[in-house]
């Protein structure tokens, strides 16, 4: 089964730092075996997370990207971060999500979220989507940061439950919930109406949750499709499945696979390794497995290829510094061995780098399993 290869392109080095163009770019990603694309435009810029981005400059050209990529045969997917826009968070309090005890949500790190109910945002975002749709032109929309608020990038093997923070607690999500679900809750401070929730009500509150992502999806597929009629949706998904931290995935984050299904086309799983301290070729088999018997979704299993979350202020997570050439190939071979359809990768970049500055070698095992060799050497 030939598996599909895709790729986050984030940032600009390519065009500043890598001298390339457009085309030469889309040449590039060709050469490197690539199917699927993920961009990113300038209309609709992604925040700056752990990753600074400088932009390109004069001369560069969204559209022409695009266009180049498309005329190599190479599928683009707008990426745009729906419920991460710390600039919204700062400006709009409205918009700030809160907890079970009613305290707003702050920055950890570069993450602050930001409450999904407002109908008045997902207008705006809506809004924007379809604006950029229809000057680019993508195949397809990928939607990031499109869950309830949660620092998942900390939740590692041994963290309980009780220690992750549920959001969104806030008067306009209790008001929603009531009104779309006919539960009443007694009038009182927010510690007691979410401890309603959160146990007596909690099926109902989790379906909630995820009816409201999936609303989302809907709405804004919807303003993509009024500019690409027949444009399909790749979701940020996570890696983690139903047994992990009793469900978190639904409860906290509101994605529920089967929800998913119902208005999205592709799944990507995000399954970061040395980030999350996971095992990686067992999780990556036991992760595509379990989303493959939730759904007829594309299934795409999403791999780093570099350490991150190095600095000190993570360190309760432990993580291991490094992550070799040899260690992504073994995370390859599991995809192939996987019920996954293929693989999204972050980032392009560091293919790039591994041909033009380093040995080859990332790279190389990226081709190996676009031809099915990977493991034969
Ligand atoms: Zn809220």
């Amino acid at each position: 089964m030939n598996r599909i290869v895709g790729v986050k392109n984030y940032g600009f080095d390519w065009y500043t730092d890598y001298g390339l163009n457009e085309a030469s770019a889309a040449t590039a990603i060709v050469r490197h075996g690539l199917d699927w694309v993920v961009v990113q435009n300038q209309l609709d810029p992604i925040p700056t997370s752990a990753v600074a981005q400088r932009p390109p400059g004069q001369g560069y050209s969204d559209r022409r990207l695009r266009d180049e990529m498309r005329a190599r045969g190479l599928r683009t997917f707008e990426a745009t971060s729906v419920f991460f826009q710390p600039s919204v968070y700062a400006s709009r309090p409205d918009l700030r999500p809160v907890d079970a005890n009613g305290f707003v949500m702050e920055q950890y790190g570069w993450y602050v979220g930001l409450c999904p109910s407002s109908p008045a945002y997902l207008a705006e975002r809506a809004a924007l989507i379809e604006e950029v749709a229809g000057e680019l032109q993508s195949d397809g929309l990928f939607l990031s940061f499109i869950r309830f608020p949660g620092f998942w990038e900390m939740w590692m093997p041994d963290t309980p439950r009780s220690s992750i923070l549920e959001y969104c607690f806030c008067e306009r999500c209790l008001a929603r919930f009531q009104q779309e679900t006919g539960h009443s809750l007694p009038d009182g401070p927010t510690k007691m109406r979410s401890a309603i929730l959160q146990h007596e009500l909690r099926d109902e509150w989790t379906r909630w949750k995820c009816g409201v992502i999936a609303g989302v999806i809907a709405t804004l597929k919807g303003a993509m499709r009024r500019a690409v009629p027949d444009a399909d949706v790749l979701i940020n998904g996570l890696g983690f499945s139903r047994n992990d931290y009793d469900n978190a995935v639904a409860e906290v984050l509101g994605q529920d696979v089967e929800a998913l299904s119902a208005v999205a086309e592709h799944l990507e799983l995000m399954l970061y390794d040395q980030i999350s301290r996971r095992e990686g070729p067992q999780w990556v088999a036991e992760s595509t497995r379990a989303a493959r018997a939730r759904t007829s979704m594309t299934v795409l299993a999403s791999l780093q290829t570099k350490a991150d979350y190095l600095d000190p202020m993570y360190a309760s997570g432990r993580r291991r510094t490094t992550l070799t050439a040899e260690d992504h190939e073994a995370c390859l071979k599991a995809v192939l061995e996987s019920p996954a359809d293929g693989i999204m990768v972050y980032r392009w970049l560091d293919y790039l780098e591994s041909e033009v500055r380093g040995d080859g070698r990332l790279l190389s095992a990226l081709r190996s399993f676009k031809d099915g060799t990977i493991g034969a050497r």
